[in-house]
């Protein structure tokens, strides 16, 4: 019996549930609910019986942001309809549990393509606002939250409102990157960007060390989308090294043969690596070299080939290879064994980059912790409460857990937070799984703070929606 005297949650829908590295595990009553009204007899049930809920869409934030351990957990990807769509002018309204490859097939035959995409095409739409997405075109397009015309929203205290950037504007930059801490994205409306082609024009060329590759992606911000990988093994001053890719999409009469590059079928990842390799194969083929030393080979070899081997060349790739490279290894990150990883993602401001970020490169190599992908990318400032964004770059590690060295991990990444918040850095919640309240309180300022509170206290003061990430970085 639960203290108000009514019966526990049922055992059957104890569920283990992790963060998308698998580092973490929390065990949570899982609800997968059809309808939106179900919700409110959720957030009902966790009153009455005294537990917190969190809400979780496809679970690919790599922290602990969709995680709530021994409490609720709500999975919203059954809420997967498009509400309405029209295609003259690029306007969707989707339900929350949408995932944004569900949308790009939607759309993309139509001549309309999501303005901003994360790495991956698995999150939904809904966990997408939660966290204010950013794309490889942060710098140009903004924050996913940027294209939304309005959403729905149901509130903790029972409330639904309707939100806009003219309409309850307050809630509406507060809501969105606000990691479903205030309430239940119901529906969401999108304004899509207009493509004349599904391929883009790819450049691809390498850089020797992390300042030209600071230079190198800051010049080339103005392109549509750029990105760098970040060699963050490699010794001496030639740490950072890397590869950009910068894109831009087809002007109209530029793209021939739109109507089949706009096909679904022509932007399939393929199902074997060299038209040889099953891509199920490939984790546990990459898993030997994740280690220092094998990923020390493989970025040798990835490097000397990148720079030779059609170095500054311009190709045409389909706009999904492009973007969610990632999804071309379906679980990848299994690879990295048991102990799955961790990412940390600083932003860092323009004048600051190239020192923080060789301080953060040499700091990881001499605790024998290098990161074994390192992404680089452009940002820009953005209007929303809890943003992560900033006049700046950001670098994203990752670093595989093991029994032996999650502490020291940890002990890494508070020292990487003294070089970024020195800075005046920014994080995302997103990627997190390692603040404390008091750095969040920091980077995001005490006033920021407490104004979040307050409105948490607004609309859901029993405090019923909570996770993990709450519980570490506001409670405390
Ligand atoms: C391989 C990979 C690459 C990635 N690349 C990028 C990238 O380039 N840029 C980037 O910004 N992010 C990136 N991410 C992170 C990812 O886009 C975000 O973590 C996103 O939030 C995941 O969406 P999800 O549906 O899996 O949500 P979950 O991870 O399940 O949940 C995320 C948050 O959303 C909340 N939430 C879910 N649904 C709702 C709702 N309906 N209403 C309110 N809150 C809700 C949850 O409570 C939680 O706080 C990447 C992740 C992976 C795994």
């Amino acid at each position: 019996m639960s203290a108000t005297g009514e019966s526990p949650l049922p055992q059957e829908r104890l569920a283990r549930l992790e963060n998308f590295g698998h580092s973490l595990r929390a065990p949570a009553y899982l609800y997968q609910p059809e309808r939106i009204e179900q919700f409110s007899d959720l957030f009902e049930l966790a009153r009455r019986q005294g537990f917190s809920l969190a809400l979780r869409g496809s679970g690919r934030s790599y922290g602990d942001a969709a995680l709530n351990s021994g409490q609720i957990v709500v999975d919203q990807r059954r809420l997967n309809r498009v509400l309405d769509w029209d295609p003259a002018a690029g306007v969707i309204r989707v339900e929350p549990g949408v995932t944004i490859e569900q949308l790009w097939k939607h759309v993309l035959p139509h001549g309309w393509w999501p303005p901003v995409v994360p790495g991956t095409m698995l999150p939904t739409l809904g966990g997408c606002l939660a966290a204010n997405i950013h794309g490889k075109n942060n710098w140009q397009a903004g924050t996913f939250g940027e294209h939304v015309l309005e959403f729905e929203a149901l509130l903790p205290n029972g409330q639904t409102v309707k939100c806009s950037p003219t309409e309850n504007g307050e809630m509406f930059y507060s809501m969105i990157g606000s990691m479903g801490l205030l309430g239940l994205f119901t529906s969401i409306a999108l304004q899509l960007k207009r493509i004349a082609s599904g391929d883009m024009n790819v450049t691809a060329w390498t850089e020797g060390n992390l300042e030209n590759m600071l230079t190198a992606v800051d010049e080339h911000k103005e392109s549509d989308y750029v990105v760098g990988w970040v060699d963050c093994l490699v010794g001496g001053n030639r740490i950072g090294r890397g590869q950009i890719h910068s894109a831009r999409y087809l002007k109209k009469g530029e793209a021939q043969d739109t109507g089949r590059t706009l096909r679904v079928e022509h932007q399939g990842l393929p199902d074997s690596y060299f038209g040889v390799v099953p891509k199920k194969w490939l984790p546990d083929l990459m898993a030997p070299f994740m280690n220092n030393l094998g990923t020390w080979g493989v970025n040798t070899v990835k490097f000397a080939a990148n720079a030779t081997l059609g170095n500054h060349k311009t190709y045409r790739q389909s706009l999904v290879a492009f973007n969610f490279l990632l999804d071309y290894i379906p679980g990848w990150e299994r690879s990295y064994g048991r102990g799955g990883l961790i990412q940390y993602q600083s932003f860092i401001p323009g004048k600051f980059a190239a020192d923080a970020y060789a301080e953060m490169l040499h700091l990881c190599k001499r605790r024998g912790l290098p990161s074994y992908l390192g992404v680089l990318k452009r940002h820009r400032p953005d209007k929303f409460l809890l943003s992560h964004a900033l006049d700046g770059f950001s670098l994203a590690l990752d670093f595989r857990v093991t029994d032996e060295n999650r502490k020291r991990l940890k002990e890494l990444a508070n020292e990487m937070d003294a070089i970024v918040l020195k800075t005046g850095g920014r994080f995302y919640f997103a990627k997190d799984s390692t603040l404390s309240a008091e750095k969040v309180r920091r980077y995001l300022g005490e006033g920021t703070v407490k104004k979040f509170r307050e409105l948490k206290n607004s609309v859901d003061s029993e405090n019923i929606l909570q996770s993990d990430l709450y519980r570490r970085c506001f409670l405390n």
